[in-house]
């Protein structure tokens, strides 16, 4: 009996380190059954950075719709992003980031869904009509990992706007995802277009599309994905969702 409730002790301990949830940025323990996955102090430097101005319409970012103005046309007019992104910076917003792709925590793909719903609620007002997708990661970047961060935002935004959630794309093991960063803007639009397929017998003719990614850079990939589903799925209208715009070398956005 004293060696169970020592193995139970163990088992308890480790599964407290294992599911306490601690803030995604800082890592400060979080109170249990938090629904947050930031502390305070971390909740106040993410909505600070939430705070960017739109450099194409002047508003808040999280409030319009803007295109980046240096993406192709792919016939799609509405984004919806709520920060500006720099790699590799201390922002609250980027350790997210960081957080999101690297680590399956339900708490923080629930978050950023919700996130993401509320700008997005005004635009569905008939869930049937929509449907949620993304850009599968090339299979090297998901074995790493296992898990693919833009397919669990997805799915976790379509539940939070009621509608369906599809894996609309075939990711061809073209250009591996690590090897499309180091690519010119030009060979990665090429890439992006050779790296993607739609899936057959979707039911995707006639909706309305929004496509998730955490990060929007040069826009090829979204848009590769936007040129399929208008050309081959007769989607109605692709609306992008993202985390995040990186703003161009050009200082434009
Ligand atoms: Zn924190
Ligand atoms: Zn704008």
């Amino acid at each position: 009996m004293k060696g169970a409730s020592f193995w139970q002790q163990v088992w308890h301990t480790l599964l407290n380190l294992l599911f306490v949830p601690r803030c995604a940025v800082c890592g400060t323990r979080l109170p249990p059954g938090s629904e947050l996955p930031l502390c305070p102090m971390c909740r106040t430097l993410y909505e600070n950075d939430k705070e960017v101005t739109c450099p194409v319409c002047a508003g808040r970012m999280g409030d319009c719709l803007c295109v980046p103005r240096d993406m192709p046309r792919c016939g799609v007019r509405r984004m919806v992003k709520l920060f500006r992104y720099r790699p590799g910076a201390d922002d609250a917003s980027a350790k997210m980031i960081y957080a999101l792709k690297h680590r399956n925590l339900k708490i923080l793909q629930d978050f950023f869904a919700k996130e993401l719903a509320l700008p997005l609620s005004g635009l569905v007002e008939q869930p049937g009509e929509w449907v949620v997708t993304y850009p599968p990661r090339s299979k090297g970047a998901g074995r790493r990992d296992g898990f693919d961060h833009a397919g669990a935002l997805a799915a976790a935004l379509a539940k939070c706007l009621g509608c369906r959630f599809t894996c609309a794309f075939i990711r061809e093991d073209g250009a591996k995802d690590s090897q499309q960063k180091r690519l010119s803007r030009t060979a990665r639009f090429a890439a992006a277009r050779k790296s993607y397929r739609l899936r057959p017998q979707q039911g995707l003719a006639g909706k309305h599309v929004i496509v998730v990614d955490d990060v929007v850079t040069t826009g090829a990939t979204l848009a590769a994905c936007a040129r399929l589903l208008r050309h081959e799925g007769a989607v109605k209208e692709v609306v992008f969702a993202v985390l995040a715009q990186t703003p161009s070398q050009k200082g434009r956005v």
